[in-house]
């Protein structure tokens, strides 16, 4: 018995453009910045503020750390990087890719693969490549953005992708580090996983374009697609209160990358692991939350989808004020535990009833806490006078 709500529908696509990340880029007096807050004046005076802040990972935030935070910064630099190739790899002046121009052009396989075929090669060369999880699903264009926000050279372009299926690609975050949300030290392993799923998409993708099939691989700050629903649409998850993947034994501590393929492709399909339904008796994550930006309550309409609202400006608002990205609603999940069998156990029996979850969400309480402190940074480093 389906212990999920049916979405509303119809779904309706996102515009990337509405996204904090992508509209508080915009700088002041360009005109990208004036067309987007006439059409929106209702977001100018709040990102406004959130705009003034440091940027993260720097100098005058509260959780600053010179070290952590260089770290921050090579990871975040890494992924730029990847996220560049992807940009030159998709441009159709550039049909074959990234070869060194010393390189004769290569063979390349003309006839795709068979469905069956192809799926197989895309579970295998994901996990060969890094990931620790992989789903199909095929493509709703409900899930693809109208418009690009970032990165900004490309803000405002209208998103034409024709691929009919995605393979989602989940990479796990260290517990340890986690567990130290929300200092610089969890946004450290943050962005060392974005930029290894930023590495393995581009690499599945380049890898899939040498079978013969058309392929783009989405990358942090470099999305044509929205992750999770896709996530949950591969049979990987479900999208919880928190507004984020809770992946079917990993919990919310993980990181998500996807490719697109223009080809036929095996899907998994949607499943129900009771995630959803416990969320809707918890709310540990909007109790813990320190910005208020996860509603306490039932989830709700949102654009077709039947959701809890984040509200993301308070949210980015207050990594801003800390620097880093939080993560106090990752920690604190009941679902951010080690793969231990009594966890597995009780993740079986969340998916199969959601009658003892009140009481399950009791013991968590009580042999977690029910607002767990963060632990402390595992980083010695070194300190600067900067440093709290
Ligand atoms: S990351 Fe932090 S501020 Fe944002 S929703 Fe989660 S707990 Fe709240
Ligand atoms: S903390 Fe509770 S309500 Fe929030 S995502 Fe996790 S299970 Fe769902």
């Amino acid at each position: 018995v389906s212990q999920r709500a049916p979405h509303p529908g119809p779904l309706v696509p996102f515009d990337e453009r509405d996204s904090v990340f992508a509209r508080t880029r915009l700088r002041p007096g360009s005109p990208e910045y004036d067309a987007y807050y006439d059409a929106h004046p209702g977001n100018r005076a709040s990102d406004d503020r959130t705009r003034a802040l440091p940027p993260l990972a720097s100098p005058g935030t509260r959780r600053y750390r010179a070290a952590e935070g260089a770290l921050v910064e090579a990871m975040f630099d890494a992924s730029d990087l990847v996220a560049a190739a992807v940009e030159a790899a998709s441009a159709p002046a550039v049909p074959d890719g990234l070869g060194s121009p010393d390189e004769a052009p290569r063979e390349r396989t003309t006839a795709q693969p068979a469905p069956e075929a192809l799926t197989r090669f895309a579970r295998e060369a994901s996990l060969f490549l890094g990931a620790d999880d992989v789903g199909i699903t095929s493509l709703d264009p409900a899930f693809v953005y109208t418009h690009r926000g970032r990165p900004l050279s490309r803000f405002g372009d209208p998103v034409d992708l024709a691929h009919r299926f995605a393979v989602v690609l989940v990479f796990p975050m260290c517990q340890a580090l986690v567990s130290t949300s929300p200092l610089m030290s969890s946004t450290a392993e943050t962005a060392r996983v974005y930029q290894q799923a930023a590495a393995t998409c581009f690499g599945l993708a380049r890898a899939f374009e040498r079978l013969g099939v058309p392929a783009r691989a989405h990358v942090d700050s470099n999305y044509l697609v929205v992750c999770p629903p896709l996530a949950e649409a591969a049979g990987l998850g479900e999208v919880g209160r928190n507004g984020i993947l809770v992946h079917r034994t990993l919990g919310p501590g993980v990181r998500l990358g996807a490719v697109t393929v223009d080809a036929e492709l095996i899907p998994d399909g949607a499943r129900d692991f009771g995630i959803a339904a416990f969320c809707r008796v918890c709310g540990k994550c909007a109790a813990n939350c320190p910005a208020a930006a996860i509603p306490a309550g039932d989830p709700e309409p949102v654009r077709g989808a039947l959701k809890w609202p984040l509200v993301a400006e308070r949210c980015y608002h207050f990594w801003r004020t800390q620097g880093t990205d939080c993560g106090v609603c990752v920690r604190t999940c009941p679902f951010a535990k080690p793969d231990t069998p009594l966890h597995r156990l009780v993740r079986r029996v969340v998916r199969s009833t959601a009658v003892m979850n009140r009481m399950l969400l009791r013991a968590d309480d009580l042999i977690y806490g029910a607002a767990p402190p963060p632990s402390p940074s595992p980083f010695t480093g070194f300190e600067t006078e900067e440093d709290p």
